[in-house]
């Protein structure tokens, strides 16, 4: 359908007589930032998306955000102390979400909502100022412990936004007796509470107000929230802080942060960039800067997103399976990059914008809207959350929506030369450039499923200035033209293709980038393994293709790694499949049951959601120990499997004895050629569970004949120093490869090593969660 027609479907689909969103402008702040944002964040009814990032706004919104119960956002203040230690959060990111959504949406039930909602948080306020869910009993949590901190800033980000986008200022008030409250109980001052004790996380969950604190002092001028966030920094730096700051300064990693909790660190480092846009102090951007490079080079999914078990690890240290991304991390890494792209007005924290949200966001959020995934593994299956399911709201479920209502807020943007384009999808934005004149742009375009863009560009008279488009990092071939003439692509300082001219309504811009797909060779636990991505878009095999077919997920291998074998092709996706009216699904040439065939690979977003399981990594040579039978040195007490490519289930041989070896081992009917063996450990328990290298690392041996004696094929050489007593760093789920000197025939493999104890040296046992051995 032309766009035209599409959005004058949508103004005529509004409520009649409803307050419309665009009608207020947001309350300006009375502090002006120190540093200006070179890339201006857009009102959210400037931007209206109408293709798959506008498909996936819409049931954000209605799927989502409009459908949630008041009662059950007001519930754990109702009944303080509620359901769960962090239960507070929840109100203030709903209303942070909805407000943004309902300034795109201008839906008029979802502004009822919102004031109903804001409305009661003015009643639950205490006299003192206080806004938490935990009871003055101080049981079961006791007031300033925990999530208290926390709760108050999500509360302030959500009614800060309120306030500003619906110009209510009655609740204007409810801000700053919570901002003078905090003030009153935190600080360096003799009888102040300090703030790192108040919370978990080396007090990071409770620093982590510092971002709506500035906020505050931007909107009220009242210096006093200005001081708070300079003893934040403080604080921060003192012997119990997490030295946010110093050490993103000096060691210049993540993971060396307090206890290297991905979310509330993010959190704080948003802080840290609204302390820097209003006092222009340079050292905070650095630091800032130096985290996102940090987690760009040596911390980040190529999906898009970052952490493992919710903290950052060590240096490429990224689980395809462990709690990966989880998504509120996903969302202030969004942030993160959306606060940078605003002041830097680099192209290079948009490309990572796109990146995270075709990929890891939208992986997140089911696609029809309604629940949100707490973690997105690169293998295994996507677990949603919504209102009807245990729990019916976690973090995550309340935190994804935010960052997809941000969207429209930096999607286009202006700047000093002109309009910049950051997200490319069918839709209309209308800009104000800094000279008062409008310009509005209507994109045509079913991108990532295409690569053909055209913007039409509408301005009240022949205006010059500077149109910029961002050429995504992964395209090498992109074309360009104006007026049907072919334009130079020259990317600027900034990273844009910026053109200037004299614009005028009806011309036209049309990008051409050509879609190809691209293979990512695994390293590390990733080896022997590729990724393939198709433009911007990760793909994964997932089980609701594959079934159809008759293939299971793990008997799928790539045959040859080169593009032209595996002959990749895009194809609408089958109606079943269908999230949005342009989904694709890609053709790739794969061995399956031993023969060559062709299946279906799906979008990352997508995978998962139709409840089957998926792999973003696809495997060289299939594991050859899935057809063997598995045996252990002692029966041990569980039920798990080393060989049913299921990483959450591991095998033990816990008996109560103490052996002085233990051995995990499978044995095959037809002798089949390795080259390597991979061991992926279980579980990690007080009383043992992993194997103790005091006396050497854990070995695999091999089988040549079949029953024949097992021999020496190698060591697990990357598996860490750990006694009997101590695991040392060894994590669970965390796999070793032993690579075989000369590829050998076998008829079995097994892994041997000394069992461990823990707390208990009166027995020791050893977990093994997968054993397998590849060709290649
Ligand atoms: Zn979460």
């Amino acid at each position: 359908m032309p766009m035209k027609i599409l959005s004058l479907l949508v103004i005529a689909a509004m409520p009649l007589g409803s307050v419309r969103a665009a009608d207020v402008l947001p309350l300006p702040e009375k502090v002006t930032c120190a540093i200006p944002d070179k890339q201006a964040f857009q009102q959210p009814d400037r931007v209206h998306l109408t293709g798959w990032i506008g498909s996936r706004m819409e049931v954000n919104a209605k799927g989502r955000l409009a459908k949630i119960r008041p009662e059950r956002l007001i519930m754990s203040y109702e009944n303080r102390p509620g359901c769960q230690s962090y239960d507070g959060e929840h109100i203030g990111k709903w209303l942070h979400a909805a407000t943004l959504a309902w300034v795109n949406n201008g839906d008029a039930e979802l502004r009822t909502k919102m004031d109903q909602v804001a409305a009661s948080l003015l009643k639950w306020q205490l006299a003192d100022g206080y806004l938490g869910t935990y009871n003055l009993e101080g049981k079961p949590w006791a007031r300033w412990t925990e999530w208290d901190v926390w709760t108050h800033k999500y509360n302030l980000i959500g009614l800060i936004t309120y306030v500003r986008y619906t110009g209510n200022k009655d609740l204007l008030p409810v801000c700053q007796k919570m901002g003078d409250l905090l003030c009153k109980i935190f600080g360096d001052e003799p009888g102040k509470l300090d703030i790192n004790a108040s919370s978990a996380h080396v007090g990071m969950a409770s620093g982590s107000v510092l971002e709506p604190m500035v906020q505050l002092y931007r909107l009220t001028g009242e210096k006093r929230y200005l001081d708070f966030a300079k003893y934040m920094l403080r604080a921060w730096e003192q012997p119990n802080g997490p030295k946010i700051v110093s050490v993103l300064l000096e060691q210049k990693r993540v993971d060396k942060v307090g206890n290297d909790k991905a979310y509330e660190m993010l959190s704080c480092i948003n802080g840290i960039i609204e302390m820097y846009r209003t006092t222009g102090d340079a050292k905070l951007l650095q630091a800032c800067l130096n985290a996102w490079q940090d987690i760009v080079s040596k911390r980040l999914y190529f999906t898009g997103s970052t952490s493992a078990a919710e903290h950052f690890h060590d240096d490429f240290d990224l689980s395809n399976t462990n709690k990966v991304a989880e998504t509120c991390v996903t969302v202030s890494w969004f942030q993160l990059n959306m606060h940078l792209l605003q002041l830097t007005g680099e192209a290079r924290f948009a490309d990572q914008l796109e990146n995270t949200v075709f990929n890891h966001l939208f992986a997140a959020q089911l696609p029809a809207g309604t629940g949100w995934a707490v973690y997105t593994v690169m293998e295994g299956k996507k677990v949603y959350y919504n209102s009807n399911s245990t729990p019916d709201v976690t973090c995550c479920l309340s935190s994804g929506p935010r960052a997809v209502a941000l969207i429209p807020c930096l999607a286009s943007s202006v700047d000093a030369e002109g309009v910049v384009v950051n997200l490319y999808d069918a839709g209309t934005a209308k800009l104000t450039l800094r000279n008062g004149k409008t310009v509005l742009l209507t994109t045509e375009t079913i991108y990532p499923s295409d690569g053909k863009i055209v913007i039409s560009v509408d301005t009240e008279a022949a205006t010059p200035f500077a149109l910029k488009v961002r050429i995504p990092t992964w395209s090498r071939t992109s074309t360009l033209s104006v007026n049907g003439k072919p334009v130079k692509v020259e990317k600027g300082k900034d990273g844009y293709a910026a053109i200037k001219r004299t614009w005028i309504k009806g011309d036209k811009l049309e990008l051409n980038f050509k879609m190809e797909p691209r293979v990512i060779v695994g390293e590390r636990s990733n080896i022997g393994k590729i990724a393939i991505m198709y433009g911007p878009l990760a793909l994964a095999a997932d089980e609701a293709t594959l079934g159809k077919e008759g293939m299971a997920i793990g008997a799928i291998s790539i045959g040859k790694a080169d593009l032209a074998s595996l002959a990749i092709k895009p194809e609408p996706a089958p109606e079943k499949l269908k999230t949005w009216p342009h989904a694709l699904v890609f053709h790739c040439n794969v061995i399956a049951n031993e023969k060559p065939q062709e299946i279906r690979l799906m979008t990352f977003a997508d995978a998962g959601s139709f409840d089957e399981s998926y792999k973003i990594w696809l495997p060289l040579s299939r594991n050859v120990l899935v057809d063997g039978t598995e045996t252990r040195s002692r029966k041990g007490d569980g039920t798990g499997s080393i060989i049913d490519e299921n990483e959450t289930t591991f095998a033990n041989t816990s008996d109560g004895t103490w052996p002085k070896e233990d051995w995990f081992a499978v044995t095959l009917k037809e002798a089949k050629t390795i080259t390597r063996v991979v061991f992926m450990h279980g579980k990690t328990l007080n009383v043992g569970g992993w194997f103790d290298t005091t006396n050497g690392k854990p070995h695999i041996q091999i089988q040549t004949k079949a029953g024949g004696a097992w021999e020496e094929a190698g060591e697990l050489k990357e598996y860490p120093a750990t006694t009997g007593k101590e695991p040392g760093p060894l994590k669970e789920g965390e796999s070793f490869q032993c690579q075989l000197t000369t590829p050998a025939k076998v008829f079995g493999v097994r892994v041997t090593g000394k069992p461990s104890f823990g707390g208990n040296p009166n027995q020791a046992f050893s977990t093994c969660a997968e054993l397998q051995a590849f060709a290649k």
